[in-house]
């Protein structure tokens, strides 16, 4: 039997966001780490992701980051976004808070920087050698092969390969056709597209700058984030398939019929709509669920979108992939110096909030797409803030447990089904929050939520 420790280099195949942050909580607890990265250098190019071009970073990814000493870096270049403005067909703007609390926003940050800041604090780690266009191949019996500039290469068979080469991971398809890894991949039947509102003539925001903006269209919608050089990056979700659907946008007129009919104040604000509309690739969207994430006999271990791609609707993804690193450098921290044995720690650690995050970003797709706009559910959304106000260390919204603590995402998710009949129950016959029976509330709240005080109660997380 092989034996993998912490003692050999440890090689990361993907320089992401993930990989990138992995290798330096590696470096910075004294490991050897050799990262292949299959793009040129993003520092030597204008940024070519080929995903997202902004992100949504909040709690759990900003923690990650502090605990290499980069949150503050990484906050120079966020906008904060503390709610949501909703956008109506008619021109009507309604903004809702996220949070009760002055640090309950979520930040903005260019996939680009984040990178960026990750590559710069490597380069100055003297046991990180980074290679770039150099990737993953396959897995052989001698070990993992790499292809680079100067050909192929076999990594010897004691290093042990951290995979975080992102949703389409050779890695993960590797050790499922030679170990016991599964995995099912979920593709969304809605396509995503992304185009840019410009900065005003002032280099000025054209929309409210501090929030990330809906414009909820039942079936389908458009967000947009903003970015530090005034612009915004809207993403179109839609159908690919269907009556309103990216089949139907062929033409220059259908697009714009279907801009005007739909966002008539987006096509006011892009006047390059159509070249940008026809220039820029649809993208796709899929869940992962896989495991287990490691392989004893091929010596590796899935970490990011490689072992959970999520949807993007929860802006949880890298926030959730950094959360993994945290979690192994916890176990790492512990003195354990088996790979092995580290993995499946982190596996049974990890692979429930795993799931339990990829359903609520399948869930919070109806919300924001279709409930936003709803009177029903803004109701039920007061509700929840009278209750965190009336009730505090008892009530918590399942938005804030996901964005603005470190609650296990498998305790959010529990409490927020919870809620759900518990808002269903405190709302019926109701017309406006304020109107609720405060002695039921809190009734139902002693007898259905009693098991997650602690976690609400414990600002520090220190069950964590
Ligand atoms: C439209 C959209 C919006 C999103 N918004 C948010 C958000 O607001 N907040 C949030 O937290 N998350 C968001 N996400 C999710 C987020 O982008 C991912 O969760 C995150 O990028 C995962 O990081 P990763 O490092 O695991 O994978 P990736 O970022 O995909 O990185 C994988 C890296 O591996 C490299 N690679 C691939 N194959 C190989 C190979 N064979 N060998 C070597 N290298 C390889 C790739 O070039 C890449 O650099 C969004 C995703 C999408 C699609």
């Amino acid at each position: 039997m092989k034996h993998f420790t912490t003692d050999r280099r440890v090689v990361v195949a993907g320089a992401g966001l993930v990989g990138a942050l992995a290798s330096l909580f590696f470096a910075r607890r004294g490991l050897r780490v050799l990262l292949c990265e299959q793009r040129a250098d993003p520092r030597k190019r204008s940024w070519q992701g080929g995903r997202s071009i902004n992100l949504a970073i909040s709690t759990r990814g900003l923690n990650a980051l502090e605990r290499v000493g980069l949150r503050e870096k990484a906050l120079e270049q966020c906008i904060r976004m503390p709610g949501r403005e909703i956008h109506a067909v008619s021109g009507e703007r309604v903004f809702q808070l996220y949070g009760t609390e002055a640090h309950h926003c979520i930040h903005s940050i260019s996939r680009g920087s984040i990178n960026e800041i990750l590559l710069e604090a490597l380069s100055k780690e003297s046991k990180v050698e980074v290679q770039f266009e150099t990737r993953v191949e396959k897995w052989s019996p001698e070990g993992w092969v790499f292809f680079g500039p100067s050909g192929s290469f076999t990594v010897p068979k004691e290093e042990y390969l951290i995979a975080t080469d992102g949703g389409g991971s050779i890695a993960r398809k590797q050790m499922i056709a030679y170990s016991q890894s599964q995995a099912t991949e979920e593709f969304l039947d809605y396509g995503y597209k992304e185009l840019t509102i410009p900065a005003g003539a002032g280099a000025e925001w054209q929309l409210k700058k501090e929030a990330l903006h809906i414009w909820p269209r039942g079936k389908f919608m458009t967000i947009a984030l903003p970015n530090l050089d005034g612009s915004f990056t809207v993403t179109l979700f839609l159908p690919y398939e269907g009556e309103t659907s990216f089949a139907r946008l062929t033409s220059s007129e259908a697009v714009t019929r279907f801009f005007s009919a739909y966002f008539p104040d987006v096509v006011s604000l892009i006047p390059d709509l159509l070249s940008q509309f026809e220039a820029n690739p649809t993208g796709h969207m899929a869940t992962v669920r896989s495991g287990p994430w490691h392989s004893q006999s091929m010596g590796a271990l899935l970490l990011g979108d490689a072992a959970h791609a999520i949807v993007p609707f929860f802006g949880q993804g890298m926030n959730c992939g950094f959360e993994d690193v945290s979690y192994l450098d916890g176990i790492l921290a512990s003195g354990n110096k088996d790979w092995i044995s580290i993995s499946e720690q982190l596996f049974e650690l990890r692979k429930p909030n795993a799931d339990a995050i990829a359903t609520m970003a399948l869930e919070n797709f109806i919300e924001m797409r279709d409930l936003v706009g709803d009177k029903y559910f803004l109701m039920q959304k007061e509700v929840e803030k009278r209750l965190e106000r009336e009730f505090p260390g008892l009530y918590q919204s399942r938005y804030e447990m996901v964005s603005f603590s470190r609650i296990p995402y498998s305790v959010a998710w529990r409490a927020g089904e919870k809620q759900k009949q518990l808002l269903s129950k405190l709302c019926q016959g109701v017309e406006s929050a304020e109107n609720i029976d405060k002695a039921l509330a809190h009734q139902l709240i002693e007898k259905d939520l009693r098991e997650f005080f602690p976690y609400w109660e414990d600002k520090n997380g220190s069950w964590h």
